[in-house]
């Protein structure tokens, strides 16, 4: 009855929003790491010997994170898991993420991420969410990709929906992202709707990935990437004209381009739109010049997500509170939550 009456009445504050049953279509697995499965598994085993078998690559990576070294030298490194999340640079948020999937070695530690990502939900009042999984990450970390695909076709009955995303992972080359998808799409779960690409947009164009993106069409995935965060104008338009994609992660950049706008508003095209993640990336300096306001006026259609809600200290009810510093009033905040599920990839079940 309570979630009834909380879905019925309009929102008009973050407690409001933080109870109606919710929408979420743009976070990363790991993105949404609960600390408490970061701070069982560095209990377990500190942190140098969990980076053990990490690729120097990474190493250097985590050198240049302030937090990471003090993690790897303090007594009690659980206790001092909020330096992880400290970072002044793109590039240490990107080391601060990748430091986590050392943490994922065997599929019972991906079936504890999945499981704990899943209840986060359950807490937050999220219903219905579609979580981007980078699989080739964990197979690096020696899982296996059938076992993988078996932990996310689980869906237990009861709590939160959840279906995924698959992203092969931008930076490893168009070639192993079309074998990648092909070797998916053979053993695709109910459970895995869609494709998107994530990462490094400006460094692998998404005009690249167009056979990766026809597989991923001609196996039944539905279609979004990210494109203009990282990169400008041009990366959008090569989403929605090269890979043709449904909806486009962030798209913030649209802005830019008049014309594009025009165009995103007129094909109701949805941006997955997150504006904490824009900020703490640095896409932008600070919320108010976050452009969700313009593109919202100019008649683009959107959801309000929160990306990599761990890693920016955020949720989805504070995010979508956050517009009203954009100027967005408590009933176009209210419609913007409720509206999510229109855009999602799968029927979200009737609140
Ligand atoms: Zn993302």
């Amino acid at each position: 009855m309570a979630e009834r009456a909380a879905a019925a009445r309009p929102v008009a504050s973050l407690a409001d929003l933080q109870a109606l049953p919710k929408t979420e279509l743009h976070l990363h697995l790991r993105g949404a790491i609960p600390l408490s499965f970061l701070r069982s598994r560095l209990r377990r085993r500190p942190p140098a010997a969990v980076l053990d078998a990490a690729p120097p690559g990474h190493l250097r990576l985590f050198s240049k994170h302030p937090g990471i070294r003090d993690l790897l030298e303090a007594d009690d490194p659980a206790a001092d898991l909020d330096r992880l999340f400290q970072y002044q640079n793109f590039e240490q948020f990107l080391a601060a993420y990748l430091f986590t999937v050392h943490f994922v070695r065997t599929i019972d530690d991906f079936r504890a991420l999945v499981g704990g990502v899943r209840a986060g939900f359950g807490e937050q009042r999220i219903t219905y969410a579609e979580v981007t999984v980078s699989i080739p990450e964990y197979i690096e970390q020696g899982l296996q990709l059938t076992e993988i695909l078996e932990v996310l076709a689980e869906d237990p009955p009861g709590g939160p929906t959840v279906r995924w995303i698959v992203d092969p992972v931008r930076g490893y080359g168009p070639a192993k992202a079309e074998a990648h998808l092909e070797e998916v799409a053979a053993r695709r779960p109910q459970t895995l709707l869609g494709v998107t690409l994530g990462g490094a947009e400006h460094l692998f164009p998404n005009r690249h990935f167009s056979r990766a993106y026809e597989i991923a069409r001609e196996a039944g995935l539905r279609t979004t990437v990210h494109a203009g965060e990282a990169a400008g104008p041009e990366s959008v338009w090569q989403a929605v004209r090269t890979l043709r994609v449904e909806r486009i992660g962030h798209g913030v950049r649209a802005i830019e381009d008049p014309s594009l706008v025009r165009h995103l508003a007129e094909r109701g095209i949805p941006l997955e739109i997150c504006p904490t993640s824009n900020v703490r990336t640095g896409v932008y300096r600070s919320l108010a010049e976050h452009p969700a306001r313009g593109l919202f006026e100019a008649g683009v259609q959107m959801s309000i997500n929160t990306d990599d809600p761990t890693f920016f200290s955020t949720s989805l009810a504070e995010e979508l509170a956050g517009l009203r510093k954009l100027g967005f009033s408590w009933p176009e905040i209210d419609g913007l939550a409720r509206g999510a599920s229109r855009f999602a990839f799968a029927s979200a079940p009737a609140l």
